[in-house]
């Protein structure tokens, strides 16, 4: 049976333990706040450029861009969340060319490795780093990666673009 001097000093204990708590507690009101208030904060946040959001598939002033549909990005994914699909087109001078039909990404799949953009040849693709990309249902986070009409930037024109 505990005696009453047991009781004072457990009790001492308890209370210095307490005094303690309250004393971090009464530290930290007065400390610098680092946490920001989202998304009230929106107008004022910044997001590091190189933290991968999404992968996008930048488009010109002429709705162009630079995917060959090699498919290599879609080898290389470790995931399968790259489905690229070509169609076979006839040139003007009447050869059959493989043309990016579609570019599909499924952003609830992607581990933002980077391997695709890494490994493809023509920079095609990149990483956004717009983050809010959160939706009610999955197949809301498949996103066609290419516009609607666009098509292959003539090669030339990339030659002349890069000496600019
Ligand atoms: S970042 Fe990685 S997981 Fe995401 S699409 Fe590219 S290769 Fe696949
Ligand atoms: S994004 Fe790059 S690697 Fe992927 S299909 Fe297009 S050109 Fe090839």
């Amino acid at each position: 049976m505990r005696t009453f001097s047991q009781y004072i000093s457990d009790l001492l204990k308890g209370i210095s333990s307490l005094l303690k708590g309250l004393g971090v507690t009464w530290k930290e009101f007065w400390t610098k706040k680092v946490t920001r208030q989202y998304p009230e904060n929106r107008d004022t946040l910044v997001i590091s450029e190189r933290f991968r959001a999404e992968l996008v598939m930048p488009h010109d002033e002429n709705n162009e861009h630079a995917c060959t549909a090699c498919g290599i990005c879609q080898m290389n994914c470790p995931n399968g969340t790259i489905r690229v699909v070509s169609k076979m087109i006839e040139t003007e001078d009447g050869k059959k060319k493989k043309v990016l039909d579609k570019y599909i990404y499924d952003l609830g799949m992607c581990t933002f490795c980077n391997l695709c953009v890494i490994s493809c040849p023509s920079h095609a693709i990149e990483f956004s780093n717009k983050f809010e990309n959160a939706t009610f249902t999955r197949d809301k986070l498949v996103h066609q990666l290419n516009h609607e009409g666009s098509k292959l930037r003539e090669k030339k024109k990339v030659v002349k673009e890069d000496k600019e």
